[in-house]
């Protein structure tokens, strides 16, 4: 076995630790499941000849190369831009083949459900990831069931059900689809990008690709929208492997940015408080972080807090004007990757700070959206 010994399943509740090759996607004792990578990220083992996230394959948790489900995704573009008189890095994230980062998480975690010989899973999403594990799965040839909340986006509804996948549209909050979801996940397997720690371990690619294209060099700060915090955790996740390996100085700050409009995390992380509080949500345009319970809301507040991070919140109208600074330059994303650039407008730069700002998810998804804001 390949990489079956620098891996283990692992619990932070109950100290549990189980082997890869167990399909399982949490803790008996019902708390997360983490991925412990017990090796070194050595750069000499990074495949310089596979222009892909496959490139760190030797990092990644899947054993057998055939098992590996790829459309060659990654790589994104990191560009300097400049917006609001702040420079930055921006990661053009909105460029994967299902128009979003969350195909980092599905490459990895669909490889490893086919590794698995698992025929079936389910999945419960606003959008985004149910798009990614669709498509995914539809290469592998693996049923898949996607949950999602009767409100959401039609441009993601028909991707998700292009690719084939069964749709369940639920009445009720993002907390009612997923709890219907986990219901249907103990008949099958549940492909969760909130649950499944192997999603994490695709979304960490993010990290060593900005190491890689900054010349083997970590930044300052990573700007980011956080709704679940998949690519918080999965982009802290590959740092902190560079930084155990010697290979940076520092693991960069992470500032997550949230809409006014649904903000758990800003107000965990402000009012230091220890348990998941009841906060009122309104509706906000940048659905694809319109999480008010964050699962791992614990883990996301450690991560900024141990890097001196920070959280912004920003408001309705904020984002809209972002999202138009963007498209002044060229760039055409979701409103809810705008929140990042509203985000910076906020955020007070330090001299030579270097910042990368991820721009997750494609504009093309959120027409109706935009019409409403343009005379056409
Ligand atoms: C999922 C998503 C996010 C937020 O990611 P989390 O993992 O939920 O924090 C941001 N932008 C887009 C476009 C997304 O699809
Ligand atoms: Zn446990």
């Amino acid at each position: 076995m390949k990489n079956e010994s620098l891996f283990r399943f692992f619990c932070k509740s109950c100290n549990a630790e189980y082997l890869l090759s167990k399909p399982i996607w949490r803790c008996v004792c019902g708390s997360f499941l983490d991925i412990k990578f017990k090796g070194k990220i050595d750069p000499a083992k990074i495949k310089k000849e596979i222009f892909s996230l496959w490139r760190y394959r030797e990092f990644l948790p899947i054993e057998k190369d055939e098992n590996i489900v790829s459309f060659g995704e990654g790589l994104t573009p990191l560009v300097k831009l400049q917006i609001y008189k702040k420079e930055f890095f921006a990661k053009l994230e909105f460029l994967f083949p299902t128009g979003s980062f969350k195909d980092r998480g599905a490459t990895v975690l669909v490889s490893k459900i086919k590794e698995l010989k698992i025929k079936k899973v389910v999945e419960d999403s606003s959008g985004n990831a149910g798009c990614a594990i669709s498509a995914y799965c539809a290469k592998a040839g693996i049923d898949c069931e996607i949950f999602v909340p009767e409100n959401a986006s039609p441009a993601k509804i028909s991707q998700i059900k292009i690719y084939g996948a069964k749709i369940n549209a639920i009445k009720g909050t993002r907390d009612e689809v997923a709890k219907k979801a986990l219901i249907s996940a103990e008949k099958s397997y549940y492909a969760s990008h909130v649950w499944n720690p192997f999603f994490f371990h695709g979304t960490k690619t993010f990290s060593y690709e900005i190491w890689e294209q900054l010349g083997f060099k970590e930044p300052d700060t990573i700007l980011l929208p956080v709704g679940n915090g998949t690519l918080l955790i999965g982009a802290y996740i590959g740092f902190k492997e560079l930084f155990d390996s010697g290979l940076t100085g520092k693991i960069p700050r992470f500032v997550a940015i949230q809409a006014e409009n649904c903000s758990p995390i800003y107000k965990i992380f402000k009012e230091n408080l220890k348990n998941m509080p009841e906060i009122e949500t309104k509706k906000t345009i940048a659905e694809g972080i319109s999480v008010a319970k964050p699962a791992r809301w614990q883990n996301i507040i450690k991560i900024i807090k141990e890097t001196g991070g920070d959280v912004i919140v920003v408001k309705e109208e904020e984002i809209i004007e972002s999202a138009f600074e963007l498209a002044r330059e060229g760039i055409y994303v979701e409103p809810t990757s705008a929140t990042a650039i509203a985000g910076l407008k906020k955020y007070e730069v330090k001299d030579n700070e270097i910042i990368v700002i991820p721009l997750t998810g494609h504009g093309l998804k959120s027409m109706e959206n935009y019409l409403k804001f343009l005379e056409v």
